[in-house]
């Protein structure tokens, strides 16, 4: 319903969103309109799609980035009595996904410049229980994937890399997707491109992608020679698994969009250009380090606000960009000073200090490509203006 105060209320710019066009909605109708509505065509047209574009062997679409992770986990045998080194500065997910396969996440502080996962402290952290580490290639730009597998190769251990901020980002020319042992994305309505809900895993190593198939569909396995064998009725199930498929609609939905991922990512670099040349002359507004050998992939922008230089703190230009109708968010509060953390493991304030200062600082700015110019403009002006005023 129209009312004064709503007609009154500025339209508010989310930190992130959607782009669904015409022809995306057309393609979820069509397969509405079909017989399978699940574990159809359009669940393997997805996946190859994805595969392709990544440079990978495998892609495995699950229902959520969320149950990529614990695929991957479940894939990789990490289990009771492991350790898993993830950084703190992520979605709970990441470290979540290790805790339902009953091992316990370690964090290893990040680099504070970056906020990507700082390997030297990956290597301090690493221990006999140590069974995997998970970088996250935060923000859209790619860890330092070469020291990452030089400390993982001394110790034996295989990578993961939850990329959830990072389709189509590359590092050292090769795109994210193959350079850990496997590679987690998601689909969320604010990520690169959408499924709903929706995520996937991608590897090179054949087995791992047999396992991670399985684990989707409630561990049954699809062994079309024991099928043969005994009957097409007959199927067996081999591990605990979950009933993580993606649908066919949400398929095409996904296969839709990723056609405009290129498009996506190019207007998504568009905006962190012109938030780069907007602030640079801010004191006490800085932007996260980029590397040299990286193509970003911006799934956010990332300011660092210094209060003592900008007269007002984090939480006041939250406020203040809220009040303007600008949707900012904190990405993250470190994952282990959540109570439930803090509860179940006695984690605490100091553990990775770096993430920690850095947390009271940092604000995500919109960035997504349905912003127009204008949208761009305001948000600058607005940050300049609220700073100039102070
Ligand atoms: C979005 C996200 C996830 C979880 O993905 P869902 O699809 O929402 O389950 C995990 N890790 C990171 C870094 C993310 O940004």
């Amino acid at each position: 319903m129209e009312t004064k105060e709503n007609r009154n209320r500025q339209p508010i710019i989310p930190y992130g969103r959607q782009l669904i066009e015409e022809d995306d909605v057309n393609a979820v109708l069509s397969v509405l309109r079909s017989d399978w509505l699940t574990t159809g065509s359009k669940v393997n047209e997805f996946e190859d799609a994805v595969a392709d574009y990544v440079g990978a062997e495998y892609a495995i679409a699950v229902s959520s980035g969320t149950a990529a992770l614990h695929a991957a986990m479940f894939a990789l045998g990490v289990g009771r009595r492991d350790e898993v080194i993830v950084s703190p500065m992520t979605f709970a997910a990441t470290a979540n996904c290790v805790l339902y396969q009953g091992a316990t996440p370690v964090f290893a502080d990040v680099e504070p410049d970056t906020l990507l996962i700082d390997p030297a402290d990956v290597e301090k952290k690493i221990n006999a229980r140590t069974s995997a580490v998970i970088g996250v290639d935060f923000a859209g730009q790619p860890c330092d994937w070469d020291a990452l597998r030089t400390i993982a190769k001394r110790h034996n251990l295989p990578l993961v890399d939850d990329g959830c901020h990072a389709l189509g980002a590359e590092y050292k020319g090769q795109k994210i997707g193959t350079i850990a042992d496997m590679t987690v994305f998601s689909f969320h309505p604010v990520k690169h491109i959408t499924t709903g809900e929706g995520g996937v895993v991608t590897t090179n190593n054949a087995d791992q992608a047999e396992l991670l198939k399985r684990f989707r569909n409630h561990g049954i396995g699809a062994d079309h020679h024991q099928r043969k064998a005994k009957g097409e009725w007959y199927y067996e199930m081999t591990s605990l698994g979950y009933n993580y498929r993606l649908t066919d609609f949400q398929c095409a939905l996904g296969h839709s969009q990723l056609k405009k991922l290129p498009k996506f990512l190019e207007r998504r670099n568009q905006i962190a250009k012109r938030y780069d040349a907007g602030f640079k002359d801010i004191s006490g507004i800085t932007t996260l380090a980029r590397k040299r050998e990286s193509i970003h992939a911006y799934h956010l922008y990332v300011i660092s606000v210094e209060s003592t230089e900008t007269g007002i703190d984090r939480n006041d230009l939250y406020r203040d960009l809220t009040s303007h109708g600008i949707g900012t968010n904190v990405h993250y509060i470190p994952v282990y000073l959540h109570p439930f953390y803090r509860k179940s493991f006695g984690t605490k304030r100091g553990m990775c200090p770096d993430a920690e200062t850095a947390f009271e600082k940092i604000l995500s700015l919109p960035i997504h490509p349905a912003m127009t110019d204008g949208d761009v403009e305001k948000v600058i002006n607005q940050v300049c203006r609220a700073v100039s005023i102070s």
